[in-house]
């Protein structure tokens, strides 16, 4: 069968024609055809050699990890899903050191040893391919009336652990939930989701971003109900004027310096989420002093996340299916692009659009 494969050894990117179809090996298994794939920023580097590994015996990668499929058979075990259900796969797979606390309560997500594997990142194929096959137990069910962009859910899951965190986190306010508000920074599709999960968890939303305030973007954030403030020409603390002390900044434009400059804007006993991964830049100077003092005489906490739990992947499954039913044109418009797998180098090279999708089969 066909995959979208990055080939690191020879430094290039292609389709492959003969990646061997995998097999149904346990009981508990199921085998998924594959429907829509996201592309993102982390395909984008995979594909420029920055990280990414094959698997064992191969000398290429399929990428793919925003996976969307349906299931087509399964094993003699399988009590919860039936051939014909939509299924989102889950990314990272446990690490198998006896050790690792967080993979043996089933939370590779919080992986201590780094020894875990990721679908279409490291050392197992992705979902960019015809089938997939794994375990039940990492395929989450997904309801047919999010069928259009059921591809959504992956990149929604950071904003749904980031935002199961803090919610636990802000239990240490004995007042319980207030009108809270949030600040957005970036409005690719990250921003975008986790403002509408914002929304839906009933929070004040302003979204910042780059882009002019007639951008799409902007268009999208207003749909939702949220404020639109483009960085051209409006400072963080310009942005902030009017806004009242803001509980909670989601930081999804990946730029080093513009999240610790977020922490100027933080509102007393606020919560700064981090969920980009900008990578070494070079340094930057940064007065330490009067950040920790403020940090700390505003209580304030700095939560960095990465990938997903199980918990996270059925939040976002409801929390898509409720942004489907409150803003259907709103959420359609998060995917600029849809293109075939043979297309897959163009979104990967051109990075234009919101969120641009591989469509394997209608
Ligand atoms: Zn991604
Ligand atoms: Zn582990």
């Amino acid at each position: 069968m066909k995959g979208a494969a990055v080939f690191p050894g020879s430094r290039r990117l292609g389709l492959a024609g003969n990646v061997p179809e995998p097999q149904m090996e346990g009981p508990q298994d199921v085998k998924l055809r594959m429907l829509q794939v996201g592309v993102c920023a982390t395909d984008r580097e995979i594909a420029s050699f920055v990280f990414g590994t094959p698997p064992e015996g191969f000398d290429y990668l399929v990428l793919g990890h925003e996976g969307f499929a349906e299931v087509v058979e399964t094993g003699p075990e399988v009590r919860d899903l039936k051939p014909g259900d939509l299924v989102v796969p889950t990314v990272r797979r446990p690490c198998a050191d006896p050790a690792c606390v967080a993979c043996r309560h089933n939370r590779p997500d919080f992986c201590i040893t780094g020894l875990y594997r990721e679908h279409g990142i490291v050392s197992m194929h992705g979902f960019m391919t015809e089938f997939v096959t794994g375990d039940a137990r990492y395929m989450r069910p997904v309801p047919p009336e999010v069928r259009e962009v059921g591809v959504l859910v992956e990149p929604l899951t950071i904003a749904e652990k980031a935002f199961i965190q803090a919610e636990r986190i802000q239990t240490r306010l004995p007042w319980g939930k207030a009108a809270a508000r949030a600040v957005v920074a970036g409005a690719g599709p990250v921003g975008l989701l986790g403002a509408m999960s914002l929304r839906v968890r009933g929070y004040d939303v302003t979204v910042y971003s780059r882009e002019p305030e007639t951008d799409v973007r902007a268009d999208i954030a207003r749909a939702i109900g949220a404020r639109y403030v483009s960085a051209q020409g409006n400072t963080p603390e310009q942005m902030a004027a009017g806004i009242g002390n803001i509980d909670l900044i989601y930081e999804a434009t990946g730029s080093a310096h513009l999240a610790f400059g977020m922490l100027n804007v933080l509102g007393s006993n606020g919560l700064l989420i981090l969920t980009g991964v900008p990578g070494a830049h070079g340094p930057e100077s940064l007065d330490m002093g009067t950040l920790i003092t403020k940090m700390t005489l505003k209580n304030q906490c700095l939560l960095a996340t990465v990938n997903a739990g199980d918990d996270a992947f059925d939040q976002a499954i409801v929390h898509l299916t409720a942004f489907c039913k409150r803003w259907p044109d709103a959420v359609r418009s998060l995917i600029t692009g849809r293109f075939t797998l043979e297309q897959f180098e163009m979104p990967i090279r051109n990075a234009a659009g919101i969120k641009n999708i591989i469509e394997m089969a209608s």
